[in-house]
Formats: C-alpha cells, sequence, structure tokens
C-alpha cells in the first residue's frame, strides 16, 4: 500500500532528523495532509504504528493536521469557493489549487539527552 512507503519515508526522515538534533527518541510527529493528497489518514496511522517499531518513533504520537483544498484564479487570484466550478467567474481562467495536495512534516517533538 502507498502509505506504507510515505510511512517508512517519513520515518527515514524523522531518524535523520532525531539524529541531527542528537535526540534520542520522537515524542510527537505532526504532519499536514491536504485533501487532494491522496492519502488516508487511517491507513497512514495503521502504518505508522506498524512501521515504527524499534525506529526513533517507538513511543511517538503521530497527529495528522487535515487541510482543505483551496482554489484561487490562475488570473486575478481570486479565492474560489469550494463547491465553484473550477474556473474564474470574472475573467475565466482556470483555477490553480493554493493547498490542500501536500504531505508535510511540520513539527517533531524529540526528546533530547
Ligand atoms: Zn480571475
Amino acid at each position: 500500500m502507498h502509505e506504507y512507503s510515505l510511512v517508512s519515508a517519513l520515518i527515514d526522515r524523522v531518524e535523520t532528523e532525531a539524529r541531527s538534533h542528537g535526540a534520542l527518541a520522537v515524542a510527537r510527529v505532526r504532519l499536514r495532509v491536504g485533501e487532494l493528497a491522496g492519502v488516508e489518514p487511517d491507513l497512514l496511522r495503521t502504518a505508522f504504528e506498524m512501521a515504527r517499531a524499534g525506529t526513533v518513533c517507538a513511543g511517538a504520537e503521530l497527529e495528522l493536521v487535515a487541510v482543505g483544498a483551496r482554489w484561487a484564479c490562475r488570473g486575478c487570484g481570486r479565492e474560489i469557493p469550494a463547491g465553484e466550478r473550477l474556473a474564474c467567474s470574472i475573467c475565466g481562467e482556470p483555477a490553480r489549487l493554493v493547498e490542500g495536495d501536500e504531505l508535510i512534516l511540520e513539527r517533531l517533538e524529540m526528546e533530547v539527552a
């Protein structure tokens, strides 16, 4: 499953960060998960619980911050409300995604010796 490879990449990254800060363990991992990131939060949690054993994340809590999709006009920058057609009603330009497709490691809480 897609979520398992994401989580294993995430844990690798957290281990690198933790090591560079001399941390012994990570208490909390906060991820921003976009609505359009193509990630299922429940699967992500399950994958994290399975993958963290024996890593610096073994005792870490996974916090997921849901980020809704936001669109704006490519031309004038007007924000396009959710549920509207994905094109600007003023200048007719197509919409671009402002946020909502991200999967970002936002914050780490580490235990440093
Ligand atoms: Zn526009």
